[in-house]
């Protein structure tokens, strides 16, 4: 039997809910002008390069797509610093701190990362100093905390020694939130973090075997991946997979396999990252993603995914193609967006989405994003036409620089 080729055939397995598209508000929702006409008009899109056919079928295919996580998006961004608050104050990361109990060291050593993003997280290397840590940045303000570590060579964190300090600190706080990078886990591995009192679960989600023999230098198997999702799905606490684009040296290979597992246990959330290339070695070095195929994923997990919140974090290449990523983020219905670059609240006002702004940089949008899985997670909701006045302005400034390209919308025609 003939079978239908790339993304069509990848939906075909994953089956997109599509019942609710008639419904009026939905239609309603997308029925604006062309958006190649909505991105011209959003002054601080010029010089960024879309590809044409992609934006028509993403704005053909949101029209159908329906769900209750479908037209709102939430921004975090450090950009807008005047409508600071006390709750938001500094742009620090103390209120969502990232902690190490390995500090920067991991046995895995993957050919994306080298360890190098433990670097910056703050060390506890026993559960003495995770206590200490803890104290501390509650003390500062902190509201929650993201647990990880370094791998052993099974691509699993060796939490055991810490579950009891855990458990000590969720009894002693039980309003502060734990997010923990669980890796690979086992039935019992997820029952001793849900009895610790783990909040979320977050687990990078690998869907070719390629991937993970050549980039994780690993000997588990893609159902391994499977298996901890389903084991920690089984669970009371939050779960949160990842999926990283471009991870196959900046290829898309599993993606789209991780995203039918991810479909298959029903998330609280998803978070996709895009693979950025700078820690790769030089004979295994990556490719920037294309933003297009990027973009064409983001179409997909929202198809896949209509009633669940699907985030893009703040790992993306930058430049050029991250603003490029942004915009197909917005366009694709995605629900959050660390960082946007300019523009993006204005395209996705005149797109017709329901928009909300934080103030917030990077660890702290990814803490925000786990405490909105129960609630707004405080998040204030800002004057967009004021935001959009202030990018204008910076845009402005930027232009008399003489810095900018014209617009240019491509298609495989050239441009339009
Ligand atoms: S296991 Fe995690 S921390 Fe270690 S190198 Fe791989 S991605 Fe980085």
């Amino acid at each position: 039997m003939p079978r239908a080729s790339g993304a069509a055939a990848r939906l075909e397995r994953i089956g997109p809910a599509r019942s609710r598209a008639e419904r009026p508000e939905n239609k309603r929702r997308y029925t604006v002008t062309s958006w190649l006409e909505v991105l011209a008009r959003v002054e601080a899109l010029e010089g960024i390069q879309l590809d044409a056919g992609l934006v028509h079928r993403m704005e053909r295919r949101m029209a159908e797509v329906a769900g209750t996580r479908v037209g709102d998006i939430h921004f975090y961004t450090p950009s807008f610093k005047s409508f600071r608050t006390s709750e938001i104050d500094g742009c620090g990361t103390s209120a969502w701190p990232a902690v190490s109990i390995t500090g920067a060291d991991c046995s895995l050593q993957c050919d994306h990362c080298k360890a190098r993003i433990l670097e910056s997280m703050i060390p506890a290397r026993s559960p003495e100093v995770l206590w200490s840590v803890v104290s501390q940045q509650i003390e500062a303000g902190a509201r929650g905390l993201l647990l990880t570590g370094g791998s052993n060579l099974r691509n699993e964190v060796e939490y055991d020694p810490f579950y009891p300090v855990i458990r000590r600190i969720k009894d002693a706080f039980p309003g502060f939130r734990i997010a923990v990078h669980t890796a690979l886990a086992d039935e019992a591995v997820a029952g001793r973090m849900e009895d610790a009192g783990i909040d979320v679960a977050m687990l990078d989600v690998i869907g070719a075997q390629d991937t993970v023999t050549q980039v994780y230098h690993l000997r588990r198997s893609v159902d391994d991946f499977e298996r901890s999702l389903e084991a920690l799905a089984a669970t009371r606490m939050k779960v949160v997979p990842h999926i990283v684009i471009g991870l196959h040296y900046g290829s898309l290979l599993g993606e789209w396999r991780a995203l039918e597992m991810v479909v298959r246990h029903r998330p609280d959330a998803l978070v996709l990252v895009v693979a950025m290339p700078f820690y790769a070695p030089e004979h295994r070095p990556f490719a920037v993603p294309e933003s297009p195929a990027v973009g064409a994923f983001f179409l997909d997990a929202r198809e896949a995914l209509p009633d669940v919140p699907v985030l893009l974090g703040c790992a993306r290449p930058a430049g050029r193609v991250k603003s490029e990523i942004d915009g197909y983020a917005v366009l694709a219905g995605l629900n959050g967006l660390a960082h946007p670059s300019d523009g993006m609240v204005e395209l996705a006002v005149r797109l017709g989405r329901g928009v909300r702004v934080t103030s917030a940089c990077c660890s702290m949008a990814v803490g925000e994003q786990v405490a909105a899985l129960e609630g707004d997670g405080g998040a204030l909701q800002l004057d967009v036409d004021q935001i959009i006045a202030q990018e204008r302005e910076r845009r402005r400034l930027v232009s008399r620089q003489g810095t900018l390209a014209s617009i240019r919308v491509v298609s495989a025609d050239g441009p339009a």
